[in-house]
């Protein structure tokens, strides 16, 4: 069976499912692509109890006739229109395992990663992203009893810290890098939101038992090969605490790196697209954490801003470009409100590891002249995440910055590179049974 798109969407989170949905709606023929086994992205992701809103998306996405490539990764768009995507979950035949996807016309919608920052005892096993032992609590981790320390910065936090403690965590502390004066703007904000609002109160009542500091951060994870206890700082005070976890993210990081491959515009680290969400490049547009990070609501607003836009209902659209300018003043009160401190530039030594893949250390680094050098010479950046965590970590402590990607933009086999042997070519059986 021979497919081809007038509109390609990928990612599946809540701006890729209110883009897929919404241009179905207006009767394009969608394809939606993402690289987890369901679709979902990283709040609605499985294992979630999803609230009402999201059911309903759910449902409306099983409903509206998108044609959905679940486990697959796009790892190239070598053309204007195609997009190479391997395979990523489940076993499949040789062939079944890279396909290529012809579309008229594009939105991205591939969300953000959580920044991670590098300090003694980081690597340690139990020291993870917040997002990341969120997700493997939904996974199955069990949890209940286990002592959590969260840190880092953002709300992000508040709402990982909620989760675990829903299952039977003890959250100890909740450590926000951020002064409170900082966090203001962001609170204000939140008020004037009834949505946003209700869901902080309910959070940090499901942690109303945890001390939540601001102007605090871990600056030492200890341990032999398990974490056994973390060092934290506050102004002048340092002390520790005993924990199983640490759960640490400083903020996230867009994932850009298809709309550089495209050649799409960028505003500081951010996509940079007009009122209807429409790139530098015709026919591309994207929506939700690449174009600057708001939360579920502005993610959904923008996917389905970016789908009447790609089905051409720019009146409809206009209403919705709209709300979204009202929103952009929470994406700017959170940007503000997780400004780092510079004084996380200083929690590693030299002998801390930035690049856990290739194994490079922060002292191997500090004499590079910029990204591009620090890869040439010393293979940062260059193992399996391609830089997407040590990435994050070095344009903080260095102001490096990539401003252009390189085909394939994830880790693929080589003999996947040139494409699949027939094109166009897209198997009944490689789509997900809903
Ligand atoms: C634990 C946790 C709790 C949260 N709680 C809240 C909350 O309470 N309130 C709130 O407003 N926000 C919350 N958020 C933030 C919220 O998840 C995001 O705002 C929202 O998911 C953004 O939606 P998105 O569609 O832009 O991106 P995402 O949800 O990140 O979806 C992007 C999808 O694209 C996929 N993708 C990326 N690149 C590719 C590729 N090359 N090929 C195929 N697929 C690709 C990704 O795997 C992902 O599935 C939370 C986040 C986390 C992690």
């Amino acid at each position: 069976m021979t497919e081809e798109f007038e509109l390609l969407v990928i990612g599946a989170g809540p701006a890729g499912i209110a883009a897929a949905v919404t241009a179905s709606d207006c009767g394009l023929r969608v394809g939606l692509v993402d690289d987890n086994p369901a679709a979902g992205g990283q709040i609605w992701r499985s294992g979630a109890r999803l609230p009402g809103s999201a059911q309903q998306w759910m449902g409306r996405l099983s409903d509206c006739g998108t044609v959905r490539l679940q486990g697959w990764r796009i790892f190239d768009c070598p053309e204007q229109g195609v997009a190479h995507a391997e395979r990523v979950s489940g076993a499949g035949a040789q062939d079944d395992t890279v396909a290529e996807l012809r579309y008229d016309k594009l939105i991205l919608a591939t969300g953000a990663r959580e920044r991670f920052l590098p300090f003694p005892g980081w690597t340690l096993a139990n020291v993870m992203g917040a997002g990341g032992l969120d997700a493997m609590v939904r996974g199955g981790l069990p949890i209940a009893g286990k002592r959590v320390v969260v840190a880092g910065t953002g709300p992000l936090l508040l709402a990982v810290a909620a989760h675990v403690a829903e299952r039977g965590a003890q959250v100890i502390a909740i450590c926000e890098q951020a002064p409170a004066r900082q966090m203001m703007p962001l609170v204000m904000q939140t008020m004037v939101r009834p949505g946003k609002l209700w869901q902080g109160v309910r959070y940090r009542w499901a942690v109303r038992q945890s001390s939540y500091l601001t102007t605090c951060r871990p600056v030492a994870a200890l341990g032999d090969e398990v974490l056994r206890s973390i060092v934290l700082r506050r102004g002048d005070r340092r002390w520790v605490v005993d924990c199983d976890y640490l759960a640490c993210g400083f903020h996230l990081v867009p994932n850009t790196e298809l709309a550089l491959l495209l050649g799409c515009r960028m505003e500081d680290e951010f996509v940079s697209t007009g009122e209807f969400m429409e790139t530098s490049i015709p026919g591309v547009w994207c929506a939700g954490e690449p174009t600057g990070i708001g939360g579920v609501e502005l993610s959904l607003l923008e996917g389905q801003l970016a789908g009447q836009a790609a089905s051409g209902r720019t009146r409809d659209a206009r209403k919705l470009a709209a709300w979204r300018r009202e929103g952009l003043r929470f994406v700017q009160a959170l940007r503000e409100a997780c400004r780092l401190d510079p004084q996380l530039k200083s929690a590693g030594t030299d002998d801390t590891i930035v690049c856990r893949c290739e194994d490079v250390r922060l002292g191997a680094l500090r004499n590079r002249a910029n990204w591009r050098d620090a890869k040439l010479h010393t293979r940062c950046g260059m193992g399996p995440c391609q830089g997407r965590i040590c990435g994050g970590a070095t344009e903080f402590l260095f102001g490096w910055r990539a401003d252009s990607a390189h085909t394939p933009v994830f880790p693929a086999l080589v003999g996947h590179l040139a494409g699949p042997r027939t094109a166009i070519t897209i198997h009944r059986d490689l789509k997900e049974t809903p």
